[in-house]
């Protein structure tokens, strides 16, 4: 039986005797080795077994195995060495020698057992741990109280601790109270839970700085499947926190005026509806655009554009609540949300201020600058509960401060959306017009009063819509300006108008003039001139039977840009009208820069001076410098006899006006020609 036991025993069990030659030899050692009983039995075990290097130690192994010392009971000893398989391949045992007496000799027991695995193992670990001692990420291993075991060096060299001071701690040592109660509740649920748990903290240094980890902590669970450790591993994320931080805040924030942009405005307004309407609160939303800020930019440049607009949030935010919003929604729009109003007072006092602050001066690389800024205002709930209702309502508000001059805040009214609507759809249609050819031209004869004879014709563009029937200029052009639509427009008249030159002067042989309006937009257009001289010579027009009507506007915007321009077209010859004169800023400083043809008197002037007698005065005093400027006068929208005869006796030298005759249709126009003798003003 005992027999039996030590055959299948796994490992090889061997009797050697006090010659160290094979006395036994079981199954096991058969195969460890690879030699039969029959061929291994009364020979030595060390020669053919052991390299020559192992054969002393196990020698002197053997001898002390075999003569144990008298006074000691035998001691069984353990030796790891190599072994050689019959086959030649080297493999590691661990031996023991147990002594036995076998007739009255000390011989030995020697248990084989192959060490292959068990070496594999244990250099795997080595591995491992060094792996974790040299691991670019920290290691903390705690047991199930969390009382810390082990730490890593990189754990040590990232928080600044040393091993003392952290072994028997637990990890809270490292809590910063920034990271929330939630998550180490989360934490100790999960791994409890023998789940692993992955997250973030903020955790704070031995010297008192902050820094991100994110941690993955699992449980280490032993034989009985009960949790004995955890283990925890973490990687420093601070640079790409704060990485995402700032991508966050690029993301939500204007980088130059470092207010929030319209994705965090509108956020913000979401949330301040809804608290508003749980506490039964009122909401203003404020639209805040800067008046001329685009001639401030054009002129001065955009660096001055820029400091122009962080000045201005810097203003806007003085304006306010530490708890409401100021956002820069792009351009020079910005927004304002008034949040937790129990009354729209709080919201007209904030419109008072905006409107003070922004009538004191800028300084402006050096100018001293006055920007107003024009207010819209919508208000929740009256307004609208809904963000985009409100948003669109405040913008229709601002539309209206600004068309009823700028520097004046104005509240949402129902009529204003209508406006709004319309306007809208008057956009739409405009789109199309031209290639519609919903436009016409018509032109009003402009009579020398003198010589009583017409000498030009101011083209002046009809659009008639089928839907919307006949929209007069006032209409539409600040649209199509607003919007572009007017550069090809514009060129169209212009064209228009040319070529109908060039038909009566076939027709009529005479020497009229045409007068085209020319917007701001249309004249800093890069190519304007490029564009009129291509006209004028398709049309076979000399460019001093063209006149171009601008406003004082255009004028006001010293650009060196508009200079050039204006510049070059009265090189060409072309020659130029301000137009409305009296109604803008009248500076007149800029008449003696260029030479310019004629100045036209706005026609609200002309009707101011048959009744009033300082606005008489005024026409009068215009009309005397202009001609000591060495500029022909046209009297505009003379709608009476008497006005004409006002004009004539003021000594102005033409006029235009309904009393001499409306716009016409070319032909009509032509009708209307053949009855006058005509005579140039222009000098040809
Ligand atoms: P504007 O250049 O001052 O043109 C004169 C305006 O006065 C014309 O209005 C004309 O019909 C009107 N008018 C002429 N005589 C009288 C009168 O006796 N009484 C009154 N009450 N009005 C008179 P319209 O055609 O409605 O044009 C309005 C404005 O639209 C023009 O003012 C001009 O600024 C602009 N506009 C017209 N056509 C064009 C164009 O082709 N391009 C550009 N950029 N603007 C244009
Ligand atoms: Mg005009
Ligand atoms: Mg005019």
């Amino acid at each position: 039986m005992l027999f039996s036991v030590v055959h299948t025993a796994h490992d090889a069990i061997v009797l050697l005797d006090h010659n160290g030659c094979v006395g036994f030899w079981n199954k096991a050692a058969e195969s460890m080795f690879g030699y039969r009983a029959e061929e291994i039995l009364g020979r030595a075990f060390a020669p053919p077994l052991l390299p020559a290097v192992h054969r002393a130690a196990y020698a002197q192994y053997l001898a002390c195995a075999q003569s144990p010392g008298d006074q000691h009971e035998p001691e069984t000893q353990t030796l790891v060495l190599e072994a050689i398989h019959n086959d030649g391949t080297p493999f590691p045992i661990e031996c023991s020698l147990a002594p036995v007496r076998l007739e009255g000799r000390w011989s030995a027991i020697a248990i084989f057992r192959d060490a292959t695995e068990r070496r594999r193992t244990e250099a795997d670990l080595r591995k491992l741990s060094r792996a974790v001692e040299q691991s670019p990420v920290s290691v903390v291993i705690t047991n199930v109280d969390g009382a810390i075991e082990y730490v890593n060096p990189k754990f040590l060299e990232l928080t600044g601790y040393t091993a003392k001071e952290v072994i028997g701690q637990t990890p809270s040592i490292l809590k910063s109270g920034l990271t929330s109660d939630a998550t180490y509740t989360d934490l100790w649920k999960t791994i409890i839970s023998g789940r692993e748990w992955r997250g973030e903290f903020r955790n704070r240094k031995k010297n008192g700085e902050l820094f991100w980890e994110y941690a993955s902590i699992s449980p280490i669970t032993g034989f009985d499947g009960a949790i004995s450790h955890f283990l925890a591993v973490k990687e420093d994320i601070t640079v790409r926190k704060l990485y995402e931080e700032q991508l966050l805040h690029q993301a939500h924030f204007d980088q130059l005026t470092e207010l929030p942009n319209r994705l965090l405005a509108l956020d913000r307004l979401s949330q301040a509806l809804h608290r508003a309407h749980r506490n039964n609160h009122f909401v203003a939303l404020m639209f805040v655009d800067l008046d001329n800020f685009k001639t401030v930019n054009d002129t001065l440049g955009h660096a001055a554009g820029d400091s122009l607009l962080v000045s201005a949030a810097l203003r806007l935010r003085g304006c306010v609540r530490s708890t409401d919003t100021v956002a820069r929604l792009g351009g020079d729009e910005f927004l304002i949300i008034l949040v937790d109003l129990s009354s729209t007072a709080g919201c007209e006092v904030v419109n008072h201020k905006i409107l003070d602050v922004f009538s004191q001066p800028f300084q402006l690389e050096g100018h001293e600058l006055v920007v107003t800024a024009s207010v819209g205002v919508a208000v929740y709930p009256s307004d609208g509960e809904d963000p985009h209702v409100l948003l669109r309502n405040a913008d229709a508000a601002l539309y209206r401060a600004k068309e009823q001059g700028r520097h004046t805040y104005r509240f949402f009214t129902v009529e204003m959306n209508l406006r709004a609507l319309e306007r809208l759809n008057l956009e739409s249609q405009l789109r199309y017009a031209q290639e519609r050819e919903e436009f016409t031209v018509h032109f009003q004869p402009i009579i020398d009063l003198r010589l009583n004879a017409i000498v030009g014709a101011e083209a002046l563009l009809r659009w008639n819509n089928a839907q919307l029937g006949s929209v007069p200029p006032d209409r539409f052009i600040p649209i199509a300006e607003d919007t572009g639509l007017i550069v090809p427009m514009g060129e169209w008249v212009l064209r228009r108008a040319c070529q109908q030159l060039a038909d009566w002067r076939a027709m009529f042989g005479n020497s009229l003039c045409v007068s085209v309006n020319v917007s701001p937009r249309q004249f800093r257009e890069t190519g304007f001139t490029q564009t009129v001289a291509r006209i004028l010579n398709e049309t076979g027009i000399r460019a001093k039977f063209l006149e171009l009507e601008v406003t004082e506007r255009l004028l006001l915007d010293d650009s060196p840009q508009t200079t050039e321009t204006l510049r070059e077209l009265i090189r060409m010859g072309v020659n130029f009208a301000i137009d409305d004169f009296g109604t803008g800023h009248s500076a007149l400083s800029y008449l003696k820069r260029f030479t310019f043809h004629a100045l036209k008197i706005d026609r609200s002037f002309l009707h101011d001076a048959t009744t009033n007698s300082g606005a008489a005065a005024l026409a009068t005093a215009i009309i005397a410098m202009a001609h000591s400027l060495g500029l022909k006068v046209i009297g505009e929208g003379a709608e009476t006899k008497s006005q004409v005869e006002f004009l004539y006796a003021e000594g102005c030298d033409m006029a235009q006006g309904y009393y001499l005759s409306q716009p016409l249709p070319s032909d009509h126009f032509a009708e209307f020609l053949s009855g006058y003798t005509c005579q140039s003003y222009a000098g040809a």
